[in-house]
């Protein structure tokens, strides 16, 4: 397996250790995180993983846990209050639906989309975002609830969300901030690497750079939870051609 560089190129990082007999690296140019060697595997999603997170959680039942996921989704949806209005929208990794669910109430004409099997909600496609077939500039709403950092090259999930977000559309991503202060001051003792799990745990400076390269300027940050990031991008481009990355 090759050791790669950071998404952003740049060859100088710090190692931070080894986790689970993998280097750990911490790119001194971005701040992003990220393992030396990584593949993703999308099986170990389909059966693996979903029995690994019933275990973790420990609310074993789907009703229990999408109880808890409503009211989580519930916080989501009220935070970005006021920079999304009911439109189409997709999930990216949708887990139990909670976040669908609440959109729905809410008047979105909500879908989601999620690998493991326990998605059989009439909303949910139980399938791969990477190869599904959506139509093109079809949604105007596209959320990523830690999800970017699951995948092997975050590019190609970059360039799949452009053909599919309409002109104006809003990108909402939420996942840990490798900036935080947990995450300096853990290092590799930080909860969120996971090297069987987690690929580039990009920073948020990383992210609007790339997002605002692709005409996708950042309109709103926060931090929802402490020691994590939520980034609200907007669809800039009149008409989407999203060949150049
Ligand atoms: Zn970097």
């Amino acid at each position: 397996m090759a050791i790669r560089d950071c998404i952003c190129g740049r060859t100088n990082k710090i190692s931070l250790g080894f986790k689970e007999g993998i280097e750990i690296v911490r790119c001194q140019s971005c701040n992003t995180i990220f393992p030396v060697t990584y593949t993703y595997n999308e099986q170990f999603y389909r059966d693996e993983y979903s029995q690994q997170y019933q275990i973790q959680r420990e609310t074993p039942t789907y009703s229990d846990r999408i109880d808890h996921d409503i009211s989580v989704a519930e916080c989501r949806f009220k935070s970005l209050q006021g920079v999304i209005e009911p439109t189409k929208s997709l999930d990216i990794g949708s887990g139990t639906g909670g976040f669908v669910k609440v959109a729905l109430k809410a008047n979105y004409d909500a879908y989601g989309i999620e690998l493991m099997p326990f998605a059989v909600e009439d909303r949910i496609i139980n399938d791969s975002f990477l190869t599904y077939e959506f139509e093109p500039n079809s949604f105007g709403l596209i959320t990523m609830f830690d999800v970017l950092e699951h995948f092997d090259n975050p590019f190609i999930i970059i360039r799949k969300i452009l053909s599919i977000l309409q002109s104006g559309g809003i990108l909402v991503i939420e996942q840990p901030n490798p900036m935080s202060e947990e995450a300096i001051n853990k290092g590799i003792l930080w909860k969120h690497i996971k090297p069987q799990e987690h690929n580039y745990l990009i920073s948020d400076i990383m992210l609007t750079i790339i997002f605002k390269y692709l005409r996708l300027p950042l309109i709103k940050q926060f931090e929802p939870i402490k020691g994590r990031m939520c980034l609200v991008y907007q669809n800039d481009r009149l008409r989407n051609s999203y060949t150049s990355i």
